[in-house]
């Protein structure tokens, strides 16, 4: 689990969470900077989260690419992920 844990970072401070897996009553992940953490069941539920607001940023992207050949297409090409996830996972260290 701390394997799987490492490329989990806190959004806010792109840091490394910290896994506590002996924590009580749950086994917890904590950003080490600001603190902001919970479960790891909640952590990796938010992880997924994230993951999949990437997937529809890929796809924002191609409709970005569609809606500059059209002026009646308003699209923001700046991604803003409306669920301001507290957990990011790192896919650039792969
Ligand atoms: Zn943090």
């Amino acid at each position: 689990m701390s394997d799987d844990i490492r490329q989990f970072k806190c959004a806010r401070c792109n840091c490394a969470l910290e896994a506590f897996p002996d924590a009580k009553p749950e086994p917890r992940a904590a950003c080490p900077k600001c603190g902001e953490g919970d479960t790891i069941d909640n952590v990796v539920r938010e992880i997924g989260d994230h993951m999949m607001e990437q997937l529809a940023q890929g796809l924002n992207q191609t409709f970005t690419e569609a809606a500059r050949t059209s002026k009646n297409v308003k699209f923001t090409p700046t991604f803003k992920p409306k669920g301001g996830h507290r957990f990011i996972v790192d896919r650039e260290s792969h």
